[in-house]
């Protein structure tokens, strides 16, 4: 089960709207969330290793060698979150009414965008042990709840509560 065009056109908006909340939440400055480079792709342009059985995204991180041999041109690296549109639509199929497409979307792209801000921050260690990744993904949990709550209509509150106990994002786990 892939996005179709309807899904792929909400799911930028919820990453752009995470984009504001977390450049403000982490007051960014100028530069913005574009001092933290990543990419969002859907599951049909993943990558065998990129696709995850388990999680509503998978974030990835790559290294990208700079060409020339000049010390100052030191290569950069970006984060990749590679959504699971099969386990996210089927959260929803689940959800019944209780819950919607694009709340949902907004709590994985905010998640993520936090995600991202804090490692390419320096903040956490992306090659962290298993055990420190699961005591940053609770920090990061707590983080998104804080971001979303003041903005959060009915629809995205439901989101917000069944991530406490129905759902886990998973993404920066290998298990
Ligand atoms: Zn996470």
């Amino acid at each position: 089960m892939y996005f179709g065009p309807t899904e792929v056109s909400q799911m930028r908006s919820s990453f752009d709207l995470a984009e504001k909340l977390t450049e403000k939440y982490f007051s960014l400055g100028a530069g913005g969330i574009k001092s933290h480079p990543y990419e969002v792709k859907t599951l049909i342009e993943l990558r065998e290793h990129e696709v995850h059985e388990k999680a509503f995204a998978h974030l990835c991180k790559y290294y990208v060698p700079e060409k020339s041999n000049t010390s100052e041109n030191a290569g950069f690296s970006f984060y990749k979150v590679c959504l699971q549109d099969n386990r996210i639509l089927d959260a929803v199929t689940r959800g019944g009414s209780f819950i919607k497409f694009a709340p949902l979307m907004l709590y994985i792209a905010l998640h993520e965008m936090v995600h991202v801000v804090r490692f390419g921050s320096g903040a956490v260690d992306f090659e962290a042990p298993e055990e420190e990744k699961r005591e940053e993904e609770e920090r990061v949990n707590v983080l998104t709840r804080g971001i979303l709550q003041p903005v959060a209509d009915r629809d995205l509150n439901l989101v917000i509560d069944c991530f406490n106990d129905c759902y886990h994002i998973g993404d920066i786990f290998n298990n």
